[in-house]
């Protein structure tokens, strides 16, 4: 340990965390170590090549339209999604780039932004080379960036030894598994939260904290707000009508006395999250950008339909959630292009499921109980987005999360945190099926229903 909470949960835009995010910071990384040595000025041509998962899923992604905007000095946290498109066809129609709002090259994106489909480089399926020349050809910097899920970056030597100062921190409650968690709750007689919060006190006094936490609930909360009031098809070709809007409409016009009523406004939520995030909007990895939906849904669900929900139960849901977060991040992995749909929707559940549990007054035991079950259901989950958009299945998959979460939350705390399977075996079990999985099924489309769903997408 540790990774902060703030990590785990940031703001972006859509539509993915390692396609879209974790390439824009690589190549605002890239040209801002070139800035810091004092070589912009001559800087005369760039060329980023795309291997692996990116190469074969990364124009459905976004990945082109992230470097270049990295390149021009964006961060996803502050870039706006309506100047985006505007921003691009600039960039293609004139053929120039301007590296960090500093210095304006040329920039051929045919020829100077690579897609090696079929190749990757050892170490991660989600690889980018970076290269710049000067105005004689000759080379003078170049980098190696893989995106290892939920918008986090490494270079070419922090796959061998990741190092993070952020990281590198001494936290007063350190931890490697959920056992050694629940040992530092009995010693102090703390909850999850409790020792989550005095953790993240290593980063951040506890008012910016809460604070932080706030903000990030409060972009969620947009994010399900701006997705309940679009309408319209979603971009990239697939023709997928949003659905959001109308199904609020039925909500709130539709009898309230069906017992599955909860479950339409939970997929309601998720739904608003992920269209937006399909859309390319402004939303908050939760653990990544493809499984946006579900906590949000499930913070939704508490502050609907739960008695006695509070601002409280909010921040404890997230304090927990995300160091359930920090267990797979450093046990196993969210990207899908290592480990599926699991390590994106599942984990996004397995999270849920623990905040909600906090947030309810669970016990520690309960909470624990409710995070493994909502990762053991999900163990296996394939990563199959058709044409590589991240739509179908991703969009309605979340609707699912969020529904498990719950019924995960309620499963474990109908009982009294007893239970045969612990969440560090379920862990353990998800990345050793990570592992196991066929290429086709981690982020490539080459498999699943990106292949027995034909799609015929006109280039534009
Ligand atoms: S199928 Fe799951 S992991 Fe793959 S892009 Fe969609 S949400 Fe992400």
């Amino acid at each position: 340990m540790s990774i902060s909470l703030f990590q785990i949960f940031s703001i972006g835009i859509g539509p993915s965390s390692s396609h879209t995010m974790g390439p824009m910071r690589a190549a605002l990384q890239f040209i801002t170590d070139i800035e810091n040595n004092g070589r912009l000025d001559e800087v005369a041509n760039i060329r980023v090549e795309l291997f692996g998962s990116l190469a074969m899923t990364g124009e459905g992604h976004g990945t082109d339209i992230a470097v270049l905007l990295g390149l021009e000095g964006e961060k996803p946290q502050e870039c706006d999604p309506f100047s985006v498109q505007h921003r691009i066809q600039f960039i293609i129609n004139n053929c120039t780039i301007h590296l960090l709002a500093k210095r304006v090259i040329s920039f051929h994106k045919e020829t100077d932004l690579i897609f090696h489909k079929g190749r990757r480089l050892p170490y991660h399926s989600n690889a980018m080379r970076f290269k710049a020349f000067d105005e004689f050809g000759a080379e003078l910097y170049k980098q190696i960036f893989y995106s290892v899920g939920g918008g986090f970056i490494l270079d070419h030597e922090q796959i061998f030894a990741p190092v993070d100062e952020e990281n590198a921190a001494d936290v007063p409650y350190p931890f490697s598994t959920c056992e050694e968690l629940l040992s530092h709750c009995l010693h102090e007689g703390k909850t999850i939260a409790e020792i989550a919060l005095e953790n993240e006190k290593t980063w951040r006094s506890e008012e910016e904290i809460r604070q932080g936490i706030l903000k990030i609930w409060s972009v969620m909360q947009d994010s399900v707000k701006r997705g309940c009031a679009t309408e319209g098809i979603l971009p990239g070709g697939l023709e997928v009508k949003r659905r959001a809007s109308s199904l609020l409409r039925r909500l709130e016009n539709g009898p309230t006395q069906d017992p599955s009523y909860v479950l339409d406004w939970i997929s309601l939520f998720a739904l608003a999250v992920n269209e937006e995030n399909a859309a390319g909007g402004r939303i908050v990895t939760a653990p990544t950008n493809g499984a946006a939906g579900v906590i949000p849904a499930v913070l939704h669900y508490y502050l609907k339909f739960c008695e006695g929900a509070s601002e409280e139960g909010v921040i404890e849901f997230f304090l927990t959630a995300g160091v359930v977060g920090v267990l797979y991040k450093e046990n196993a992995s969210f990207s899908a292009a290592e480990m599926g749909c699991q390590g994106e929707v599942g984990v996004a559940c397995s999270m849920a499921a623990a905040g909600l549990a906090a947030a309810l007054g669970a016990t520690n035991a309960q909470i624990e109980n409710a995070a493994e079950i909502g990762m053991e259901h999900n163990l296996g989950l394939t990563c199959d987005p058709i044409a590589g958009l991240v739509q179908v299945p991703c969009i309605e998959r979340n609707t699912m999360g969020g529904i498990q979460a719950v019924n995960a939350c309620r499963l474990a705390m109908h009982g009294d945190g007893e239970h045969l399977v612990s969440l560090d075996q379920v862990i353990k079990t998800m990345y050793q099926t990570g592992l196991d999985m066929k290429h086709q099924y981690k982020e490539t489309s080459e498999g699943g229903l990106a292949i027995h769903v034909p799609v015929n997408i006109p280039k534009c």
